[in-house]
């Protein structure tokens, strides 16, 4: 269960990125950056655009500030267990 910690108000330190381009809006030296709990978290100050980056360095982009659940970002459990490969060796390939 993912309890989002929004533990206080006060705004991190965010530090301008020079020459950033934010990806939504094309804008140049809007992108801010900053970290939570070690987790690099940016914005552009232009259309509000923001992101986070994963524990690979991938940026999954924020949708637009709301206080609804997001719920639907977990990933639906596939049951594919009952795929296993299932090796049979084949008596005809030996030579
Ligand atoms: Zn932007």
């Amino acid at each position: 269960m993912n309890t989002p910690d929004h533990s206080s108000n006060t705004e991190p330190k965010k530090r301008f990125i020079a020459g950033a381009v934010c990806p939504a809006c094309q804008a140049m030296d809007g992108i801010r950056m900053w970290d939570v709990d070690e987790v690099p978290h940016r914005d552009c100050v232009h259309c509000g655009y923001s992101d986070t980056l994963n524990a690979d360095g991938n940026s999954i982009p924020n949708e637009l500030p709301t206080r609804v659940n997001i719920s639907a970002l977990q990933k639906p459990k596939k049951e594919t267990k009952g795929q296993a490969l299932q090796f049979f060796p084949n008596p005809k390939l030996k030579k």
